[in-house]
């Protein structure tokens, strides 16, 4: 199976460099690359060629850990 370049949002098979105008004036490669497609700026081929993965982070309750007493309670009251 081989690997297709292809945008993953518009199925464009092509990006260019991303130009970027320095402070003297100069334009410059900014090191990421944009798609021509749907205008996708990028600077990983991978995260252009492939969905970036959604980490999904449990909310774990009552964790307890060896980290010291920090324990700061929500600005949820006025006093007075
Ligand atoms: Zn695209």
């Amino acid at each position: 199976m081989p690997k297709i370049n292809k945008c993953h949002r518009c199925g464009a098979t092509s990006y260019k460099p991303v130009i970027k105008r320095d402070e003297s004036g100069t334009m410059m490669p900014s090191g990421e690359h944009q798609c021509v497609g749907c205008k996708l700026v990028f600077t990983d081929i991978d995260a252009w060629r492939t969905a970036p993965v959604q980490k999904e982070e449990p909310q774990v309750e009552g964790q307890k850990s060896a980290i010291g007493p920090g324990d700061r309670k929500q600005c949820n009251e006025h006093p007075g």
